[in-house]
C-alpha cells in the first residue's frame, strides 16, 4: 500500500515536471486597470530624470503584488524582480516612464495642463510620445504575470527607466546610466537572457505591430561646431574674420558627407544642422559662431566615419579661411537598435499568431532613435511597434508622436499586452 503511494506520489511529480507550463493568461479587468493607469499619468506627466510621482506609483504596484523592488536607480528607475514557480529562462522587459516640455492641445478630459520650468522657460509638459501607455502596459503585464507566478518557468525584471528622451542639461540618465549603475550586473540580478520592449506609434493603426529585424532605428550622436573669428565693424570685413560665412561654408560643407563621401549602397545616415547662433546687431562681425546638429546612422562603421568627416570638414573649412573651428561631439548620444535576428525570427511568429499575419508590419528603417539600444547591445533584444491611430483615420496623416496632438487610441494597449505576453509566454516555454 505504502509502496503504491509512493509509486503514485513520484508518477504525479514526473507528470508535473514534463507536462509544459500553462501559458499565462491575461486575468479579467486588467486592460481596464490599464487605461485607469494610464490617464492618472496622463494628467501628470513628468520630465526625465524628475519621474518621482510615476516612479512612487509603480513601486507601490510592484510591491503589492509581492516582488523584490529597487527603486532610485538612475534617479527614479524603478525595477521590480518576479520569480516563477518553476525553473527557467530570465526575462527583462522594459518600459521608459519620461515626458515631453509640450503643450498638450489633445481634447480628452484627462489631458494634462501640467507646466514646468524647463530651460529657462515655463513650458507645458505632455506625454506626447505615450510613454504614459508604456508604463501603464508594463504594470499590467507585471499584475498579468505575477497573478500566475506558479506557473511561470522562469524569471522576470521589469524595468521603468527614466529619460529616455534625454536628460537635462548636465545630468547623466536613462538606459545608460540604468546599465552604468549595474542594472544587468549582479548588484541585482545579473544579465537577463533577453530584453523586450514596445513603443506606442501614431504610424500604425490599432491592432498593428511593426518591427524590423537587426538595425531598425538609428543611433543619435549630438555635435557642436565653435568658430573663431575676429570681431569687427560690419562696414569694414577687412578688419576682421567673419565667424558667419566661415559658419555657413561648414554647413555647407557638410552637405556632402552623405552625398560624396558615404556608400549610399549601405544604410543611410543623417547630417543636421539645427541650431546657428552668431551675432547681436546688424553691423557688428561677431567674433564667434556656434554650430549645433545631429547625426543619424545605422551602421557603426559608418557613424564613425560621418563623425570624422564633419570633424574634418570643419577643421578644413576654418583653416581656408585663416582662422579655426573646434568640433565636439556630444556625450549622451544613442547606439543603433537592433532587433537581434535570432529572436525576432522566433517570436515574430508568436507576434503574427496573435495580431494576424497581415498586421504585423516590416518597418522601415527609422532615422528617430531609442536608448533601448543600449539593453539591446548587452543582451538579445526585441523591441517592436504598436499602432495607437483610430482605425477610422489615416494613420499617415496622423499628428506624429512627439506633436501636442498625438493621439492614442487606448484599444491600441490591450493589442500590445496581448502581443506581449505572448511573446513572454512562448519566450519563457523556450519554444
Ligand atoms: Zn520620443
Ligand atoms: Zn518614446
Amino acid at each position: 500500500m505504502r509502496r503504491l503511494a509512493v509509486w503514485i506520489v513520484s508518477c504525479a511529480a514526473i507528470l508535473l515536471m514534463s507536462h509544459p507550463a500553462a501559458a499565462i493568461e491575461m486575468p479579467d479587468g486588467v486592460s481596464e486597470k490599464v487605461i485607469e493607469w494610464r490617464r492618472d499619468l496622463h494628467a501628470n506627466p513628468e520630465l526625465g530624470n524628475r519621474e518621482s510621482r510615476t516612479a512612487a506609483k509603480v513601486a507601490a504596484h510592484l510591491r503589492a503584488l509581492g516582488m523584490e523592488v529597487h527603486e532610485g536607480i538612475a534617479h527614479t528607475g524603478v525595477i521590480g524582480y518576479l520569480q516563477g514557480g518553476l525553473p527557467g529562462p530570465f526575462l527583462a522587459l522594459r518600459a521608459d516612464m519620461d515626458a515631453l516640455p509640450v503643450t498638450e492641445q489633445v481634447d480628452v478630459p484627462f489631458a494634462s495642463k501640467v507646466t514646468t520650468q524647463y530651460r529657462g522657460e515655463t513650458v507645458g509638459v505632455m506625454h506626447a510620445c505615450g510613454h504614459d501607455t508604456h508604463v501603464a502596459m508594463l504594470m499590467g503585464l507585471a499584475e498579468t504575470l505575477a497573478s500566475q507566478r506558479e506557473s511561470l518557468t522562469g524569471n522576470v525584471l521589469f524595468i521603468f527607466q527614466p529619460a529616455e528622451e534625454g536628460a537635462p542639461e548636465g545630468e547623466e540618465g536613462g538606459a545608460q546610466l540604468m546599465l552604468a549603475e549595474g542594472l544587468f550586473s549582479d548588484k541585482y540580478y545579473g544579465k537577463p537572457d533577453a530584453v523586450m520592449g514596445m513603443h506606442v506609434t501614431s504610424r500604425l493603426p490599432v491592432g498593428f505591430l511593426g518591427l524590423k529585424s537587426g538595425p531598425m532605428m538609428a543611433s543619435s550622436d549630438t555635435f557642436s561646431i565653435h568658430v573663431v573669428g575676429k570681431q569687427t565693424h560690419g562696414s569694414r570685413p577687412w578688419q576682421g574674420i567673419d565667424p558667419i560665412v566661415v559658419g555657413s561654408e561648414i554647413v555647407l560643407s557638410l552637405q556632402s558627407i552623405v552625398s560624396r563621401e558615404i556608400d549610399i549602397t549601405g544604410t543611410p545616415s543623417v547630417v543636421t544642422v539645427g541650431q546657428f547662433r552668431a551675432g547681436i546687431r546688424q553691423n557688428i562681425i561677431p567674433d564667434s559662431a556656434d554650430l549645433l546638429g545631429t547625426i543619424r546612422s545605422f551602421d557603426p562603421a559608418l557613424r564613425e566615419q560621418v563623425i570624422a568627416a564633419i570633424e574634418r570638414r570643419a577643421k578644413g573649412v576654418a583653416a581656408a579661411a585663416g582662422t579655426t573651428a573646434e568640433f565636439k561631439l556630444h556625450p549622451g548620444g544613442y547606439a543603433v537598435t537592433v532587433n537581434d535576428p535570432e529572436l525576432t525570427a522566433r517570436l515574430r511568429p508568436v507576434l503574427e499568431a496573435t495580431v494576424g499575419k497581415q498586421r504585423v508590419i516590416t518597418m522601415p528603417l527609422i532615422t528617430g532613435a531609442e536608448d533601448f539600444s543600449f539593453y539591446a547591445r548587452e543582451v538579445p533584444g526585441l523591441f517592436y511597434f504598436v499602432g495607437v491611430t483610430p482605425t477610422d483615420k489615416d494613420a499617415a496623416q496622423a499628428p506624429s508622436n512627439h506633436s501636442p496632438l498625438f493621439y492614442v487610441d487606448e484599444a491600441g494597449m490591450a493589442v500590445g499586452m496581448r502581443a506581449m505576453l505572448a511573446a513572454v509566454n512562448s519566450f519563457m516555454a523556450g519554444e
